[in-house]
């Protein structure tokens, strides 16, 4: 499990990943690629930035919507 986080302009998103369930489909690279990546062994998702700025929020709701496992979870508080 990788758990990352940003406060930014008085809202937190807060990125789960539950690596053990990727099963390497690219799909978050694709809509997140500044977020996202996959390791260059296995293809398994890789949290490039553990902190994404503030626009890329809808990119990276975009990517657990899309993520064939569901295995990105993004919660976010005011
Ligand atoms: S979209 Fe989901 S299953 Fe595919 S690489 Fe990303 S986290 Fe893994």
């Amino acid at each position: 499990m990788c758990i990352t986080s940003q406060q930014a302009e008085g809202n937190t998103v807060k990125i789960e990943i539950d690596e053990e369930k990727c099963c390497g489909a690219g799909q978050c690279v694709m809509a997140a690629p500044e977020v996202f990546d996959q390791r260059e062994e296995d293809g398994l998702v890789l949290v490039l930035d553990a902190a994404p700025p503030q626009s890329q929020y809808e990119a990276v709701r975009q990517a657990a919507k899309l993520c064939p496992t569901a295995v990105i979870r993004v919660a976010e508080d005011d």
